[in-house]
């Protein structure tokens, strides 16, 4: 068997089943005293939600379990839908909660682990608005944050410390796209009794299960692959037993919610997650090998390509790559500049995740481990969409040539 039939073979443990399957219970998509129901949940567009009397109302109240009516800001059944449909697809985990954007749910699953006077250690890949959230709000809030080497493994034990009280991860990293390893570090975690927190944005649970991998909390920018249609800002951190009622607490306290509108367009972006993701894999490593070959290229950052940091630790722990990488151009930012502007079927701008391909320049900000490709050229990241791969090589052979 290849290497990717061994992987489209791990993929094939009925994730696509629960991909259709979730979030579709009765009590999603049916109406009290009628017979049979509906295919998706519909849209419960609510701020007040009403009780029988009195009595009804301060039980409810007193309870306030998920999945119950209380009031709009705790969600309605579209959005209970889309969190039990997103818990279903992580192994180990209790339960999920939403959020209006990624950033919101990065920084909730932080302010809910930490306390003032704690030490965050944070990978030194970590997203921008991360890092930038450690440095401003944490340290005016009393809390340390210091980098890690992304590729510190089991050696994080070193930076560990009396304070240290959680481990934020991102794997692979954002612009450079080191893979971690999750395992070892989660290992040396438990043991001194640190939580670990993981953007799993770039893989999803179909390509990295995390807590299975033994992390304690990890978290999704569903306005990338899970809503997967660029018209969507939607975060979801999701978390074991011992976790989970602090994330919801906290959540709840911060008063974040999610329009039914956005939850159920979320919904309907997962029904096609493993086929989107498929195709996002094969164009982009169709793409990435093109590009690896040219003589303008100095390299091309995707865990799949062998030189790519890391690229053993994806090869053991994933079942597949996505369709967001990154290349090293010869030449200065002018070079880059030209080649993006060049480009026609790449739109140039933020995000990702969605149908349509993408091109942006990347600067990375890195403290302690400055990014193997630094002095080699300049970087673009590509979001690679679901276009014909014919047409996005010729888009970029095109830009090589102009900007040459
Ligand atoms: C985009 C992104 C986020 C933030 O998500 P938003 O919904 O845009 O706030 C977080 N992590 C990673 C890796 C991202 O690419």
């Amino acid at each position: 068997m290849s290497d990717e039939d061994q992987k489209s073979d791990r993929r094939k443990t009925g994730t696509d089943t629960k991909l259709v399957t979730s979030g579709r219970a009765k009590k999603w998509v049916s109406a009290p005293g009628t017979k049979g129901h509906v295919v998706n949940p519909p849209v419960w567009r609510a701020s007040t939600h009403l009780y029988d009397n009195v009595a009804a109302l301060k039980a409810g109240t007193a309870r306030n379990d998920d999945g119950d009516f209380f009031y709009g800001r705790r969600g309605a059944p579209t959005q209970w839908a889309l969190a039990e449909a997103l818990t279903d697809l992580e192994p180990g985990a209790e339960g999920t909660m939403l959020f209006p954007s990624g950033v919101a749910a990065i920084h909730a699953a932080l302010l809910a682990v930490l306390s003032p006077g704690d030490v965050l250690l944070m990978t030194d890949s970590a997203y921008g608005p991360s890092r930038g959230f450690a440095e401003g709000f944490l340290k005016k809030w009393g809390v340390e944050t210091r980098f890690f080497d992304p590729l510190a493994g089991a050696d994080i034990e070193q930076a560990i410390c009396d304070k240290t009280r959680a481990i934020l991860l991102e794997s692979p990293g954002s612009l450079t796209f080191e893979v971690q390893d999750v395992p070892a570090i989660c290992a040396v975690a438990k043991r001194r009794g640190v939580t670990t927190l993981l953007d799993n944005t770039w893989a999803t649970p179909l390509l990295f299960p995390a807590i299975e991998h033994g992390i304690d909390i990890t978290i999704l920018a569903g306005t990338k692959y899970i809503v997967g249609h660029s018209d969507v800002m939607l975060g979801s951190v999701t978390a074991t037993a011992e976790h989970y009622r602090a994330i919801r607490t906290t959540a709840q306290t911060l008063g974040h919610v999610v329009s039914p509108d956005d939850a159920w367009l979320a919904l309907r972006g997962l029904r096609t997650l493993g086929v989107r993701l498929r195709s996002h894999e094969s164009a982009a490593l169709e793409i990435a090998r093109w590009l690896a070959e040219r003589d303008d290229v100095a390299t091309v950052l995707h865990p799949a390509l062998s030189y790519c940091p890391g690229h053993d630790i994806w090869e053991r722990d994933f079942n597949g790559s996505s369709g967001l990488f990154a290349f090293v151009l010869k030449g200065g930012p002018g070079r880059r500049e030209r080649f993006i502007d060049a480009l026609n079927l790449f739109g140039i701008g933020y995000s990702w995740g969605g149908f349509e391909s993408l091109a942006i320049p990347a600067d990375p900000v890195r403290t302690v481990r400055k990014a193997d490709c630094a002095d080699q050229g300049s970087l673009i990241r590509l979001q690679i969409g679901l276009e014909n791969v014919a047409d996005l090589i010729d888009d970029l052979g095109a830009a090589f040539k102009v900007s040459g």
